[in-house]
């Protein structure tokens, strides 16, 4: 079983009104028009058709929703540029933006997309990790095209809000446009961003959120995401008492009172109704509590899923998060939602809870058993009709985001065939506590199998992500899972249990996971491959 994981990237930005010459644009070459304003839609070649469609759908969105939450209209003409490629969207930001040259590789690097309200020109860049899923492209482009509203309504103006109220309201309108679009409902908007900042090693303090210009914005920015996962917290906290018909009026009557004042500390005071340091007081309190809750696992029991499904699924919930306690003595930080759906609702699953397009969800949905995003797994339970696989891939996928939340993915996948392996021998523990099998049967299985292959990879195929898919292709994936499972076994037994957390921790500090295997196992991976093989020679 492969882990089938997108990481989390939330990269979006915005270069708004910090142009010195952009005053000069404003009102004088562009006149305020009293109609609807029209996004025209450019895709750069070979744009995939779904992401062209998720991006007109979201233009004619977008101004049905300014009607109908905000009850204003967005007068001006704004070019939405999509870009299939990096080196598209460079071209983009260079052409279009006017951007400096020095800044273009590294802002092609890390943003999703990009608005210029003084050009009035919006990308985004579909080739970035995050805009794979649809939900997200509609929600960065609903982000982009609020930074042209917020410009609209304060006289451009803008470069005098309060940074994260400009950046934190963007991110709750593209929200907004998702769950207008079919995805995730605006409920969910503050749980993966307390779960983002409960993993994160190195906290933002919210003062400097709050407080934060353009230059300083800039560098929380090249920090990581947390900037803006505060920003958005803050948003939604600031807007909790408000009922929701009034939520995003009440953002339209920031903006507008920024463009009257000229300065966002005393447009947030008049219009919100309260003193910047006390809400920054309450906030502080808030998050607090928010990030000191234990995590919760919340399994959602869709139409067509018996009881008794379910109740496997708790069982094995339950059982993982024991055995992380009692073997390992760690618990799960962020909270998690697991759906049981079948396959008759699995592919809509994927597209709502997911944000997937229908034809993703398709694709996807034909040859997997989940699929995970952020801290939300679907779970396809027609494929999972032993009681022990139940058990065992729940299970399974809370045992990676604890090895996740030790160490980066992105470390652990240097030794791909020991993280991958370590996982499924865990997981085949909690079957054992469960008392559904134990952990001999398996080995004793994993061993037949194996030696029914006329060929396997050895596990210095196996080290990079990479190899193990190719492997995957080559010997096929039980094949390739067997010899994962075996090596972790070994050193298991071996080792003990714990071994395989004091790698993931040493992982974790000294960024290397081969030295850390050594330093914890006293061989190298090389040279246990070595006593692998002589040890599967002798048993195959
Ligand atoms: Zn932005």
């Amino acid at each position: 079983m492969l882990l089938k994981k997108i990481k989390f990237l939330v990269s979006v930005c915005v270069i708004f009104g910090v142009l010195s010459w952009g005053a000069f644009y404003s009102n004088t070459i562009w006149p305020e028009k009293q109609s609807p304003g029209i996004f025209q839609v450019i895709a750069q070649d070979g744009t995939d058709a779904v992401m062209l469609e998720d991006a007109q759908k979201t233009a004619d969105l977008f101004n049905q929703v300014l009607q109908e939450d905000m009850n204003i209209t967005l007068n001006r003409d704004i070019k939405v540029f999509i870009c299939s490629t990096k080196e598209q969207y460079a071209s983009v930001l260079q052409k279009e933006f006017h951007m400096k040259e020095k800044n273009i590789d590294r802002e092609a690097q890390v943003t999703g997309g990009m608005a210029n309200a003084d050009l009035r020109v919006v990308a985004l860049n579909g080739s970035s990790n995050n805009m794979r899923l649809s939900q997200n492209r509609v929600a960065t482009l609903g982000h982009e095209m609020f930074h042209q509203v917020q410009a609209q309504l304060s006289h451009d103006k803008g470069d005098k809000a309060l940074h994260w109220l400009t950046e934190g309201t963007a991110d709750f309108i593209g929200a907004r446009m998702a769950e207008k679009s079919g995805y995730l409902p605006m409920s969910q908007f503050p749980v993966e961003r307390i779960n983002a900042l409960r993993t994160t090693s190195d906290p933002i303090d919210p003062g400097e959120v709050f407080h934060a210009d353009d230059d300083e914005w800039l560098k929380l920015m090249e920090k990581d995401e947390s900037s803006y996962h505060i920003a958005d917290l803050m948003v939604y906290y600031l807007l909790t008492a408000v009922p929701d018909n009034q939520k995003y009026e009440l953002i339209a009557a920031y903006f507008k009172e920024v463009g009257q004042m000229g300065n966002g500390e005393k447009a947030f005071e008049k219009v919100f109704k309260r003193k910047t340091d006390a809400f920054l007081t309450d906030f502080e309190v808030w998050l607090s509590q928010q990030q000191s809750k234990p995590a919760t696992l919340q399994i959602v029991r869709q139409d067509g899923i018996s009881i008794a499904y379910y109740d496997d699924v708790q069982n094995s919930v339950m059982l993982a998060r024991q055995f992380l306690k009692n073997q390992w003595g760690g618990d799960l930080y962020a909270s998690q939602k697991i759906i049981l759906t079948n396959e008759a609702g699995y592919q809509m699953a994927l597209q709502r809870e997911l944000g997937l397009s229908p034809a993703e969800a398709a694709e996807r949905g034909g040859k997997s058993l989940y699929y995970n995003y952020g801290h939300t797994v679907v779970l396809n339970m027609t494929s999972l009709s032993h009681k022990e696989q139940r058990v065992f891939v729940p299970a399974m996928i809370l045992i990676s985001y604890f090895q996740e939340q030790t160490a980066s993915q992105e470390q652990l996948s240097k030794l791909t065939w020991f993280s991958n392996g370590s996982i499924y021998v865990t997981a085949a523990y909690t079957v054992e506590s469960a008392g559904l099998a134990n952990l001999n049967m398996y080995k004793k299985t994993w061993f037949r199998l194996l030696a029914q292959t006329d060929a396997r990879p050895s596990l210095m195929k196996l080290e990079t992500d990479d190899g193990w898919k190719s492997a995957v292709k080559t010997y096929g994936e039980g094949t390739v899972d067997e010899v994962a499972e075996l090596a972790a076994c070994y050193l298991i037994d071996k080792y003990g249990l714990a071994s395989i957390h004091t790698w993931t921790k040493q992982v974790q500090s000294t960024g290397d996971a081969e030295k850390a295997f050594a330093e914890v196992y006293g061989m190298t991976p090389t040279e246990f491959d070595v006593v692998f093989e002589s040890y599967l020679a002798k048993h195959l």
